[in-house]
């Protein structure tokens, strides 16, 4: 048996991840990096082994490309069953069901399932009084074409915004009959969700966000103690567990909120664990990406294929790690000109940037407002920066832009609450 698991805790921060998840008898990586700042991009790494101006899954062109074999796909080949129980919705609607035998939209995600009543586009679009738009929608559920009770309660969840993915994926876990070669991949929001709401602008300083910081910080505790059920769920059934976020979370630092732009170590800096067997409880200091997972999982599962990732279970190499930003999500934009923002400051955050982490840990990377470096010990400023160049002239970049995947008006206000528009 090689069973694998990879969980993403979607957007918990390291410090907050460090405060409570001391209970994961693996190996955890102090020094792990994302490489970019969002979902899409870091995903699309993990998924096909390469930086995403070579992927180019990125800001600017999101969509899972067909031409490229994702990880999923070449376990599938090789005799997995490849599952993945997904609660982050832009993954759902940008093609990252590629490769699964089994892709069960999770918590909000399932607005992507045809059988889920569409509530908020009915209720939105219909003329009748509140009460009568209701008791027809109630009727739909029942009549038409959807899963009733489902719908019954996705409608509830989305009204009270009480989606729990977590639990919903500890259930799923229970009931399911897992086999031999098994590839699991789990996304779990609750950390992307818990501290949105009307407080929390793209901008602002960190006392007007203290409130949304707490609520994140009290959600990082509900996932460990959720998330310990979880592994003591699975544990048996998969050898290995790979546990990460994808990306931080900023709360006002550098004035700025959300994970919509930079390379800020709150954003790129992000909690690894690998339980594994015959790895005891240790720490681990070497500089690692998250796009190393993709090896690791090739490597374990015994399957061949180019990746600029390495086996986070061998020794690694040491080398210079790249983070990249593509500017901000077109509809991140359109948002921030309704807010009013002038031209000028959007195409000012709307730049590529690029950050590299060295072997010694020295964090290089450029801002709006020009080149910063954090933790540079020995490493001279001109060193970070030569070395950024050469690790950027080494990209084949695929410049190519994908398919753009029109979101329907259905699924939109849902992205909305997320704060991804
Ligand atoms: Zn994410």
């Amino acid at each position: 048996m090689t069973n694998i698991a990879v969980i993403t805790l979607d957007t918990l921060r390291k410090d907050v991840f460090d405060r409570f998840f001391d209970w994961i008898p693996g190996v955890n990586f102090e020094n792990a990096w994302a490489p970019s700042h969002y979902t899409i991009p870091v995903h699309g790494a993990m998924f096909t082994g390469k930086y995403p101006s070579e992927s180019g899954v990125h800001a600017k062109s999101e969509k899972l490309r067909e031409d490229i074999l994702v990880l999923p796909e070449l376990l599938q080949r090789e005799g997995y069953t490849t599952r993945a129980w997904c609660e982050n919705l832009l993954m759902c609607q940008q093609g990252f069901d590629k490769g699964f035998s089994q892709f069960i939209p999770i918590g909000r995600a399932q607005i992507t399932e045809e059988r889920i009543f569409p509530w908020r586009k009915y209720i939105s679009e219909s003329n009748k009084p509140t009460w009568l738009a209701y008791s027809l929608a109630m009727l739909n559920c029942v009549f038409e074409d959807y899963e009733t009770v489902r719908s019954f309660k996705f409608g509830w969840e989305a009204k009270t915004n009480s989606f729990n993915g977590t639990e919903e994926v500890i259930n799923q876990a229970k009931k399911t009959n897992f086999g031999d070669r098994e590839f699991l991949y789990i996304n779990l929001m609750e950390a992307h969700s818990s501290h949105l709401d009307n407080e929390f602008e793209p901008f602002g300083d960190i006392e007007e966000h203290r409130n949304c910081w707490d609520n994140y910080v009290k959600t990082g505790e509900y996932l460990s103690e959720r998330c310990e059920e979880l592994y003591n769920t699975i544990k048996d059934d998969f050898e290995y567990i790979i546990l990460c976020s994808d990306h931080g979370e900023l709360f006002g630092e550098y004035g700025l909120c959300h994970h919509w732009h930079g390379l800020y170590s709150e954003l790129t800096h992000v909690p690894l664990a690998i339980i594994a067997p015959n790895e005891d409880s240790t720490q681990r200091s070497d500089v690692v990406s998250l796009l190393d997972i993709h090896q690791t999982v090739l490597s374990v599962s015994e399957v061949e294929h180019p990746s600029r990732g390495r086996n986070l279970l061998s020794k690694i190499d040491s080398e210079p790690i790249l983070t990249e930003y593509h500017g901000i999500r077109p509809s991140q934009i359109e948002y921030l000109q309704e807010c009013g923002m002038s031209e000028e400051t959007i195409q000012k955050y709307d730049t590529r940037q690029n950050g590299i982490i060295t072997s010694e840990g020295s964090f290089g990377f450029e801002t709006v407002n020009g080149w910063n470096i954090e933790n540079n010990g020995n490493d001279k400023n001109e060193y970070l920066q030569r070395e950024l160049r050469e690790l950027v002239s080494t990209l084949e970049k695929n410049e190519e832009k994908s398919e753009e995947q029109r979101i329907p008006e259905n699924i939109q206000s849902h992205l909305s609450d997320l704060g991804y528009i």
